[in-house]
């Protein structure tokens, strides 16, 4: 099983060798379509030896890596794994009509299935979303959206690395995703802070401390939608907060300031959420 793209942002150049591998030891190939988003309309996975992959439809079609899901992804075959899919799938037709398999046919069609799913309709309004993303872009569309996703992470990592350190930033551009580390943080600053003062400064936090392989990881996935001026002033609002803690800024340990909440113990809140309103919570 591999990611690729991957999860500090770089495409994995030797993919069609290493399914080659792979196929000559008789083993699958896996591919985790989490970044999908930095090479729809661009490469097909099927040409890279990749036998099954699941496509997350909450990060590619319409909706940036942490934004809420609810997660939702069918999975698609090569052929040589083909046979053994779950009923019921969608079959696509010479003259391109599709046809959902119920268990009643496929039984003769597809002797080798390996079984029904109890769950196959997933997350209904996912899909939905995404069709329509797709219908609306088309197939050019789709590949403008890879493109700009790419331009746009690219535009990110070179107008701050020379702010914050950019772990891979010497391997030449990156995919969808630009990736920092708390490196160029001073001491007693961390990763969380940015984040937090972040809040402040009007945007949602990036996804931070992922990947693990990296100290303090700030992983920013701009995507295709967001337009110069949005850049930029995200761009600025990082830079800002970057210097504020170089020049010691305490107060950005106690952000944020101007939400209804200051830190909360974010653990907690997710094992035992309080769902109603107590005064005594503050
Ligand atoms: C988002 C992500 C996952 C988790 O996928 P979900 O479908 O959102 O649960 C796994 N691997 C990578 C690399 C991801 O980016």
């Amino acid at each position: 099983m591999i990611t690729n793209p991957n999860t500090c942002g770089l495409f994995e150049r030797d993919m069609k060798a290493i399914s080659d591998a792979v196929h000559a030891a008789g083993g699958y190939v896996y591919c985790d379509g989490a970044n999908f988003n930095a090479i729809v309309g661009k490469v097909r996975p099927g040409d890279l030896g990749i036998d099954a992959m699941h496509i997350n439809l909450h990060k590619t079609f319409s909706t940036p890596h942490g934004g809420g899901g609810p997660g939702s992804g069918p999975v698609v075959l090569s052929k040589a794994l083909c046979p053994y899919g779950p009923i019921p799938f969608t079959e696509l037709f010479e003259d391109g009509h599709l046809t959902l398999v119920e268990e009643e046919t496929a039984g003769e069609r597809h002797p080798q299935s390996f079984g029904r799913m109890a769950a196959f309709h997933g997350q209904m309004g996912m899909f939905t979303r995404a069709l329509t993303y797709i219908l609306s872009h088309g197939a050019d569309g789709l590949r403008q959206v890879a493109e700009d996703a790419v331009l746009n992470a690219n535009y990110v990592l070179r107008s701050l690395d020379d702010v914050l350190d950019a772990p891979f930033g010497g391997a030449g551009p990156c995919m969808h995703e630009a990736l920092f580390s708390d490196d160029n943080l001073p001491e007693g600053f961390s990763t969380l802070d940015i984040a937090k003062g972040l809040i402040d400064e009007g945007f949602h936090p990036m996804t931070v401390y992922f990947p693990l392989v990296v100290h303090g990881a700030m992983l920013v996935e701009p995507t295709e939608t967001e337009s110069k001026a949005g850049l930029d002033r995200f761009i600025g609002s990082l830079r800002s907060l970057a210097q504020r803690a170089k020049a010691g800024d305490t107060s950005l340990k106690s952000a944020p300031h101007f939400a209804p909440r200051r830190r909360l113990d974010e653990t907690q809140a997710a094992r035992k959420p309080v769902l109603a309103w107590r005064g005594d919570l503050g």
